[in-house]
């Protein structure tokens, strides 16, 4: 194919400014989607995304249009995952592009994940085309959006199209920039196969389908690839695009984007980032910059009731076939008995994955507090990386305990600064750089221990800012840091489970609010329950909850019958989420009050 008439592009914006919204809006506007077969964000493919209004796994879309000039062309739209969790993807699905649509709320302004994301692009070379979206709304500030952009990120706005995704006012012109900004693909036909793989996932029909971009050579169907950094080979056994649905194509070549199919039965065999080759006549070197992803966050996650752990293990495994990024292994507690212990790109890709689990698999969890990777160094010159404080070795055999720290981006109206710094010092931040953008707002630049931030730390900054404050983290490396275990002991035996490592200087006022919280959220029972929180062998908090009396309903007194009966659907739904540790019933809550007591 002539590469002169293709354009590849993407859409980056801060979350909800109108990215899923505007992909829809040129879907509807090239005549791809008719608004009858439109839903909202048709882009967004799970259903638990369209929920939660967010893009997880990229979507690409090959897209026929005929401009203005009466050429026709081939735009791909590549659109990326909107998270900091899932920045390698957003990486990749650049490199993927020569272009990228900068998608700016007029309401809002630059946010830290604008400025992220368009220094993404600038670092893949692509060119960047601002788009300021939301003119329907009275609030929208087009021009002093526009100097935001031109002053905080240094791109020339003056001719900058301002459109509404939501009626489509100005979309048509956002194509025709497109074919006039956006450089057409390079590439040589003749040199051998390399294509970036900058998506894939399992489908149960399929095997493993593989969104790849080709830089150079061509791919068609029968061919035998390679896998560069695996070095497997499979024969293709389906070639095409997205159109929206799939569309079958023969061959392909230099600057194109499509899909493939080859047997894989694992996702692990095909994985972002990596490059695709002929079996025969191979590229001598791989696309640059493939990195393994690897997990972040860990948790526990225990079924409910033991006799569930087969449906847990079956769904983890089928997760995991849709998401190489996530991991588990098999872990016993002595508190909660068998389990999982999983890992995960961060907070959020952990959330998603505990809410698939129970809606689509039907599990009843109890997921045990996040903790971030440790690296330990033992006093006989070992090191090892522990992902769970119950593993923790004994205080005399470790020679140095680091954490993992973050480089940290928070962008907050002026008026928050205090509030922003008084948080970031509480979380043991060291700052490093204060930028202002506009006069009014800021860019605060941190150093920080991940664990910080796994902790509570985006509610509390939420309030610190009424909301206003967007940040953007990457972690950077290990630190050495004075850290120590904190245990729990529930009527004399500790509960594993709830282990976790903290700072020592805030060890003692994290104890006594954590056996606050414990007391708080475990519900009396018919005897006496003594919650003590240990540093080693020395107790430094004590809570008791008092033996129940009274019977839940006793107090309603008979009178409002529908009050009665929401106690005890409230007293029900407790108990789903209970998990019995000796005698004692112990409720979800308790093990996520770690997080609340930082
Ligand atoms: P994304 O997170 O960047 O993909 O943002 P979405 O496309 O999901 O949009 C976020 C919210 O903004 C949704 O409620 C959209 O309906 C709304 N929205 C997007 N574009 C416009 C627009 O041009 N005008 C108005 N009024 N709302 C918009
Ligand atoms: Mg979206």
């Amino acid at each position: 194919m002539d590469t002169s008439v293709i354009r590849n592009f993407s859409i980056i914006a801060h979350i909800d400014h109108g990215k899923s919204t505007l992909a829809d809006r040129i879907l509807e506007v090239t005549g791809l989607l008719t608004s009858r077969d439109m839903r909202d964000q048709y882009l967004d493919r799970m259903d638990l995304e369209r929920e939660r209004g967010i893009t997880i796994k990229a979507q690409t879309v090959r897209i026929p249009y005929k401009a203005a000039d009466g050429k026709n062309y081939i735009l791909n739209l590549i659109d990326t995952p909107g998270h900091v969790d899932f920045s390698y993807e957003v990486s990749r699905s650049l490199s993927a592009c020569e272009g990228a649509l900068l998608v700016v709320d007029a309401t809002q302004g630059v946010e830290a994940q604008t400025l992220a994301n368009v220094y993404l692009a600038l670092d893949h070379d692509l060119e960047v085309v601002p788009v300021l979206n939301k003119i329907d709304l009275q609030s929208a500030d087009v021009e002093g959006v526009k100097a935001q952009i031109e002053e905080g990120i240094g791109l020339d706005c003056h001719d900058a199209l301002a459109v509404s995704a939501k009626t489509g006012m100005g979309v048509p012109e956002v194509l025709e920039r497109i074919i006039a900004k956006v450089p057409p693909p390079k590439g040589d036909a003749d040199a051998p196969l390399q294509a970036l793989i900058f998506d894939s996932w399992y489908d149960s029909y399929q095997g493993v389908v593989v969104l790849f971009r080709i830089m150079h050579g061509g791919i068609a169907m029968g061919q035998k690839i390679r896998i560069f950094s695996t070095g497997a080979v499979y024969e293709v056994t389906r070639l095409g695009a997205f159109s929206p649905g799939p569309v079958d194509i023969p061959s392909m070549g230099p600057g194109e984007v499509g899909y493939l199919c080859a047997n894989m039965k694992n996702l692990r065999d095909a994985r972002v980032g990596d490059t695709i080759t002929g079996a025969q006549n191979p590229a001598p070197a791989p696309l640059p910059g493939f990195k393994e992803v690897k997990p972040m966050v860990f948790c526990g996650l225990y079924p409910v009731e033991a006799a569930e752990y087969e449906i847990l293990k079956s769904a983890l495994e089928k997760l995991q076939l849709n998401d190489a990024a996530f991991s588990y292994e098999a872990e016993t507690s002595q508190a909660l008995g068998f389990g999982f212990r999983c890992g995960f790109l961060g907070l959020l890709h952990m959330e998603i994955i505990q809410e698939r689990l129970e809606r689509e698999f039907g599990a009843t969890l109890i997921a045990t507090a996040p903790s971030v990777i440790y690296k330990v160094d033992k006093t006989d010159g070992t090191v090892l990386f522990i992902d769970n404080p119950s593993k923790l070795p004994k205080t005399q055999e470790i020679a140095t305990l680091s954490e993992p720290f973050v480089r940290m981006e928070i962008h907050t109206p002026n008026d928050y600064v205090g509030g922003v710094f008084k948080l970031c010092e509480e979380k043991r931040g060291i700052q490093k750089d204060i930028k202002y953008l506009t006069s009014t707002r800021v860019i605060i630049t941190y150093e920080m221990p991940f664990a910080e931030i796994v902790y509570d730390f985006f509610d509390r900054l939420k309030s610190a800012t009424k909301g206003y404050a967007s940040l953007d983290y990457e972690i950077i490396d290990h630190r050495a840091s004075d850290l120590v275990r904190l245990d729990i002991m529930i009527n004399g035996d500790p509960v594993d489970a709830l282990a976790t490592i903290v700072h020592r200087e805030k060890s003692y006022h994290y104890g006594r609010a954590l056996a606050l919280r414990l007391k708080r959220s475990i519900p009396r029972q018919l005897f006496e329950v003594i919650i003590q929180a240990a540093i080693g062998t020395k107790i430094i908090a004590r809570e008791r909850n008092s033996p129940l009396r009274k019977n839940v309903i006793a107090k309603c007194y008979g009178g409002d019958i529908t009050r009665k009966r929401k106690l005890l659907e409230k007293q029900k739904e407790g108990k789903r989420r209970m998990k019995r540790m000796g005698n004692v019933e112990i409720p979800q809550e308790a093990f996520l009050a770690a997080l609340k007591a930082g």
